[in-house]
């Protein structure tokens, strides 16, 4: 039976809106929950209670601050296997994807509790003898935006660094996982006995994102904002923030390359080819959209990677924990790696392996031929398909790699480690990891892509420095002498 979540959490209460919209399992189609609808008033209020909140939240202890955040993170270790359940039902995902990020999302708010025990500052050398001090300092409201990929993990790194350090939040989740990035998020921090008002959760349907994103973006008490999603929104967001002049950090889409060199462990490149391309079927803002393998390589490697890809089952992830490939998130979705499949083949791709798509069900599919003409060699799929593209020099790797609006994350595979550095060095992107595929996250890195990827960085002492004021501050003790003119 679909679960009703027909409220918001405002100021530490449970707030009802006069109407809901439909959250759906993607796997089926079948209604989920139905969930509050907020809109402007609503995200009004919400920011208006953080803002109450705020001096009294900023005024605890750095240490009660921190244990609150581990208090959270024990409430989320409990509630593991509901959590699990739910993003299997409303995000469609492998349960050992679920595992994973239920695992992670604890450590996120250990790793922000653990940040609090750090400096606020930095002592400066002055020529008047002063006491001058780098000082930082929270800033006040924080709007949270996240999308519904990873909802709790990308919802938790977005909020816990900020929330840690004094700030209070405004959380916005994504329309398509308003549960797992949004409303557990309230029942939690509610358990954990997190004060009033330090989180408030406005689930809003696509018809009143707009509205609702503009009013968490321009309201005067808003004083930062964390995006993660999509690079069309992400510059609307960013542009307005900017307009409004507010801190911004935005995560946004890739078209990652793992590099394949002659020299690699074949064990090594097939695994990492194939966790990196289908996890979570491709819905990863840093799965690997192209595969270059070096010629000499390049037919064993294909074989390997095919035999090891047709293994991974497609199905309700909810009817069988062994289906890794679940279903897309939505039609759209579908529709649009449909469409980079058909126009692929349609220019003289070849699928290899997989091209079906079935409603939201798309086969693991591995594609060869791929030409820069083709849609798929420039735009960000989001879905279980991949290119494999043979080069020769390291320098046409680079190439090809570089060719992309996009910058977020990179994978090298070498057994020589100081090419692996050099082929990083000359990549641009934010993240490159050698001996790895492109999808790699701790909870206290600096995450976050280059060019079209992003500004900013999300992780640890990085989120810190995103969402919280350093101030200059000097104490005069006599050493500062005026012109005596004055
Ligand atoms: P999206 O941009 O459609 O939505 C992201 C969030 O923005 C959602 O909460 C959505 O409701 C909200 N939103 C949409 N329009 C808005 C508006 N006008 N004002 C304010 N908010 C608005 O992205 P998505 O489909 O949820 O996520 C997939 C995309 O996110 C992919 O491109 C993926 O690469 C990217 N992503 C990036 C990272 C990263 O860390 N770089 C991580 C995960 C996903």
């Amino acid at each position: 039976m679909a679960r009703t979540m027909d409220n918001l959490y405002i100021g530490g209460s449970w707030v009802a809106t006069s109407s809901k919209f439909a959250d759906l399992n993607p796997a089926d189609g079948s209604l989920w929950a139905e969930v509050a609808d907020g809109d402007v008033q609503m995200a009004r209020r919400a920011i208006d209670s953080a803002q109450s909140a705020f001096r009294q939240w900023a005024g605890l202890s750095y240490s009660e601050r921190a244990h609150y955040m581990l208090k959270v993170a024990d409430e989320f270790e409990r509630r593991r296997d509901d959590l699990v359940q739910a993003l299997q039902g409303e995000g469609g995902g492998w349960f050992g994807k679920g595992m994973f990020e239920a695992g992670y999302v604890p450590e996120v708010f250990r790793a922000a509790a653990a940040m609090n025990y750090n400096a606020i500052g930095e002592v400066m050398p002055s020529e008047h003898h002063k006491i001058s001090m780098a000082m930082r300092r929270p800033m006040g409201v924080v709007t949270v935006i996240s999308p519904w990929n990873f909802p709790t993990l990308l919802t938790a790194r977005g909020l816990a660094f900020p929330i840690a350090a004094g700030n209070c939040v405004v959380l916005k989740p994504s329309e398509e996982t308003p549960y797992t990035g949004g409303l557990i998020f309230a029942e939690i921090f509610e358990a954990a006995g997190v004060p009033a008002g330090v989180l408030n959760v406005v689930s809003c349907s696509r018809d009143n994102v707009s509205a609702v994103g503009d009013e968490l973006i321009e309201n005067p008490l808003i004083k930062g904002i964390s995006f993660t999603g999509s690079t069309p929104v992400g510059r609307i967001i960013a542009a307005k923030a900017g307009a409004h002049l507010k801190k911004c950090c935005v995560e946004l889409g890739g078209k990652d390359a793992l590099i394949i060199c002659e020299d690699a462990d074949m064990e090594r490149a097939t695994s990492a080819a194939n966790f990196g391309s289908f996890m979570h079927q491709g819905q990863i803002c840093m799965s690997v959209e192209k595969i270059l393998v070096q010629e000499q390589i390049y037919d064993d490697f294909l074989q390997a990677f095919v035999a090891r890809a047709a293994k991974l089952k497609v199905g309700d992830p909810l009817a069988d924990n062994g289906n890794v490939i679940g279903p897309l998130i939505n039609d759209k979705q579908a529709g649009k790696v449909k469409e980079q499949i058909e126009d692929a083949l349609a220019k003289g791709a070849k699928a290899v392996l997989g091209g079906k798509v079935e409603g939201r069900f798309v086969e693991p599919t591995i594609l060869t031929g791929v030409t820069p003409d083709m849609k798929i060699y420039a735009e960000e799929t989001f879905g279980p398909v991949v290119p494999v593209i043979p080069f020769r020099e390291d320098s046409e790797a680079i190439a090809i790699a570089n060719d992309s609006e996009y910058g977020l994350s990179s994978g090298v595979i070498t057994r020589n480690e100081a090419r692996g550095l050099a082929i990083a060095g000359a990549l641009e992107t934010g993240m490159c990891h050698i001996n790895c595929s492109s999808v790699n996250d701790e909870p206290h890195v600096p995450f976050g892509g280059s060019k079209s990827s992003g500004v900013g960085r999300h992780g640890g002492r990085w989120s810190t420095e995103t969402f919280t004021e350093t101030r200059w501050v000097t104490l005069e003790r006599g050493g500062r002498k005026y012109p005596p003119v004055f």
